[in-house]
């Protein structure tokens, strides 16, 4: 279905990006793998996925620009790469406010407006972003990762009018908790700042939200993405897609 198609997936050596860039491989898309990691395995995935790596640092601007020029147009974009911070707000450090605004929502922007004039010319583009049920609800010590996706959603909105016309379409996924390195690694802050174990963190945080009790899995939003992609999504556009086992239903 997408054998004609170049996918730049950020954020895609490990998680929900990897899962995405392995479901759009499996429709045949030609995959470029962005992402921070360990250089062995990374060859490996690039094997694996017959794909292409660039290594940006998406916190800086000037290396996504290199990045941008570097792979030259792009059928699919999927700003798949973010991060987590845990923490009360009058302790929030600074600049890791800055470090999760800088991935999670400047850098979509960047890529965005790199890839945008190559979507026009070619008349066909889709934009996926990876944000979050935190982009329609909140959960407290996570004031930056919950503004950068509810901005996110606003972002994925405004650029879905602006391409209406073009045969871009651009929609968010919003995933519940995914069990990934994400999620694991905010276990720790989250057991400091509320003063729990880590099993009451598992069931009393993280799958208390989900009416389901289950995490999604990684493959469950690789599907949505290629549904996205799919002509029978073309006049799918400025949606927040959410695959969270009902949590936002609430
Ligand atoms: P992950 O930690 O497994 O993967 C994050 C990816 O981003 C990795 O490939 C990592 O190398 C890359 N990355 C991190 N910093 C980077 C940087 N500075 N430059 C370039 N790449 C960088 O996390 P994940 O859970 O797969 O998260 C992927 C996306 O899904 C994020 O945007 C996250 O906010 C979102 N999300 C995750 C969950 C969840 O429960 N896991 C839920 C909702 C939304």
């Amino acid at each position: 279905m997408l054998s004609e198609k170049r996918a730049l997936v950020t954020g895609s050596t490990s998680g929900i990006g990897l899962a995405v860039a392995r479901a759009l491989r499996a429709e045949g898309a030609e995959i470029i793998l962005n992402g921070l990691g360990d250089e062995g395995e990374i060859s490996r995935l690039c094997e694996e996925l017959g794909a292409t790596f660039n290594g940006a640092n998406l916190m800086d601007p000037a290396a996504i620009e290199a990045m941008m020029e570097e792979v030259g147009p792009v059928d699919i974009l999927v700003n798949n790469a973010g991060m987590q911070h845990v923490s009360p707000v009058e302790d929030f450090p600074p600049e890791k406010w800055d470090a999760v605004i800088a991935l999670n929502l400047s850098a979509v922007f960047h890529t965005t407006r790199l890839a945008v004039p190559g979507m026009k010319a070619k008349g066909w583009g889709r934009i996926i972003n990876t944000a979050s049920a935190h982009s329609l609800a909140a959960s407290p010590f996570k004031s930056a990762y919950v503004a950068s996706k509810h901005a996110i959603a606003g972002f994925t909105k405004t650029i879905a009018l602006e391409l209406a016309q073009d045969g871009v379409t651009a929609n968010c996924i919003s995933p519940g908790y995914v069990w990934t390195p994400l999620v694991e690694n905010q276990i720790p802050d989250t057991m400091a700042a509320r003063g729990m174990t880590r099993e009451q963190v598992m069931n009393d945080v993280l799958l208390a939200k989900q009416p389901t009790k289950k995490f999604v899995q990684p493959e469950e939003v690789g599907a949505m993405a290629v549904f996205l992609c799919s002509d029978a999504a073309g006049n799918v556009t400025g949606a927040n897609w959410s695959i969270d086992g009902g949590w936002t239903a609430e």
